[in-house]
C-alpha cells in the first residue's frame, strides 16, 4: 500500500483537510498507484457518508436558444448542434409529469433546468408556483438551475421551497476565459454566493476533459472548498459536434475515477455527483464511481445528450448494498 497516500487518507479520517501541497503530492503519488487511491476513497466516503447515495433527475424547463457561448453546450446559438436554436419552454404540463415520473421511478428530488444566462421575471413567477405545486402533489425535493440570480431571486426561491441551487463553475479562474467569454467567473462566483446567503443549499462543480490540466482540476476544488457548496456535480465531457470542443478525445475510464477520488480526498465530507458524460465515458465502469468516492448520481436524461433509465440505476445501488439516500 502506498504510504503517502495512507497518510493523506488517515489525516482526512482524524479530521484534517489536506492542503495544496499535500494535494500535489498525492495528484502525483497517484498515477502509479491507482488501486491504493480508489481503495482509501472509498474509506472516506464510507466514514463520512456510510453506505447513502442521493439520486437526482434533471427536466429542462427552457432548452437551447441561449446566447452565451460555453464551449462544451450544445445549447449555444452559436454553434451548430442537434438542438434547436429557437428555446424551447417546457409546459407546465410536461414539467409536472417529470415530478410524477421522478415520483415514480423512486427518484427523491428534481432539479428544474433552464438554459441561458438569467431567467425573467415571468418565468420565475411561474416557477414559483410550479414548484409549490410539485411539492404538495408529489412530495418530492425540487432544486434549480436558472443561471444568474441575485439575492431577491433566491430568496423567492427559498420561499417557494428550492432546496438546493445549481450554478457550476465549470473550471478553475484560469482556464474559464479559453471556455466562455460571454461572462465571467467572477459572475458564477457572485451568483453562488448569493444562493449560500439566502439559505439554499449549493450544488455547483464543473466539467472535466476541456482542455484543462491537472493544475486546473485542483484549483477549481479548492475553491469549490472554499466556496463551501454541499454538492459538487462531476461532469465528463461528451463531445457534441458543432460546438468548439466538439472533437475532443475523451478521458479514460479510469481517468475520470482518478479524478473523483481525488476530489473525494480534497473534498472529504461534500457530496460528489456524477452527472453529464457517465454513461458515454465509463462505459462498463460506472459502477466503480462509489468506489472511487462518489457519493451522488444524476439518473435518467441528461439535458441534451442519453443517460440511463432510474430503474437501472436503482438497480445498481442495490447490487451493490448502497441505498438510495431519501433526504431532500
Ligand atoms: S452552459 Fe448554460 S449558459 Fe452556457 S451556453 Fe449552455 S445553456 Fe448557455
Amino acid at each position: 500500500m502506498n504510504t503517502a497516500i495512507t497518510q493523506c487518507a488517515q489525516q482526512i479520517l482524524d479530521g484534517t483537510d489536506l492542503d495544496r501541497s499535500q494535494i500535489e503530492m498525492l495528484h502525483q503519488q497517484s498515477k502509479d498507484a491507482f488501486d491504493d487511491l480508489l481503495y482509501h476513497a472509498n474509506r472516506i466516503r464510507e466514514c463520512f457518508f456510510g453506505n447513502k447515495i442521493r439520486v437526482c433527475s434533471i427536466v429542462p424547463g427552457r432548452l437551447g436558444g441561449c446566447d452565451q457561448d460555453c464551449a462544451f453546450c450544445a445549447q449555444s446559438v452559436r454553434y451548430d448542434t442537434h438542438i434547436d436554436k429557437k428555446a424551447q419552454t417546457l409546459t407546465d404540463q410536461q414539467i409536472l409529469s417529470a415530478a410524477a415520473e421522478a415520483r415514480k421511478n423512486n427518484v427523491p428530488n428534481l432539479g428544474i433546468v433552464y438554459s441561458g444566462r438569467a431567467i425573467t421575471e415571468k418565468e420565475l413567477t411561474r416557477l414559483e408556483s410550479l414548484i409549490r405545486h410539485i411539492h404538495t402533489e408529489y412530495g418530492i425535493g425540487v432544486c434549480a438551475s436558472l443561471g444568474i440570480i441575485n439575492t431577491d431571486q433566491a430568496l423567492r426561491l427559498v420561499a417557494a421551497g428550492v432546496t438546493r441551487y445549481n450554478h457550476n463553475l465549470e473550471t478553475s479562474e484560469r482556464h474559464f476565459g479559453k471556455i466562455v467569454s460571454t461572462h465571467t467567473y467572477a459572475d458564477r462566483i457572485r451568483t453562488v454566493e448569493v444562493a449560500r446567503k439566502a439559505g439554499l443549499g449549493v450544488c455547483c462543480g464543473g466539467i472535466f476533459g476541456i482542455g484543462e490540466n491537472e493544475s486546473d482540476r485542483i484549483d477549481m476544488a479548492l475553491e469549490l472548498r472554499r466556496l463551501g457548496v454541499d454538492t459538487v456535480p462531476m461532469n465528463f465531457l461528451h463531445p457534441i459536434p458543432g460546438t468548439p470542443l466538439g472533437d475532443s478525445q475523451k478521458r479514460s475510464p479510469r481517468e475520470i475515477l482518478r479524478i473523483i477520488a481525488l476530489y473525494r480526498f480534497i473534498l472529504p465530507k461534500i457530496h460528489l455527483k456524477v452527472a453529464g458524460g457517465r454513461v458515454l465515458n465509463l462505459r462498463d465502469l460506472q459502477s466503480w464511481i462509489f468506489y472511487a468516492g462518489c457519493t451522488s448520481i444524476l439518473t435518467g436524461n441528461y439535458l441534451t445528450t442519453a443517460g440511463r433509465e432510474a430503474k437501472d440505476d436503482l438497480q445498481m445501488l442495490e447490487d451493490l448494498g448502497l441505498e438510495v439516500d431519501r433526504g431532500k
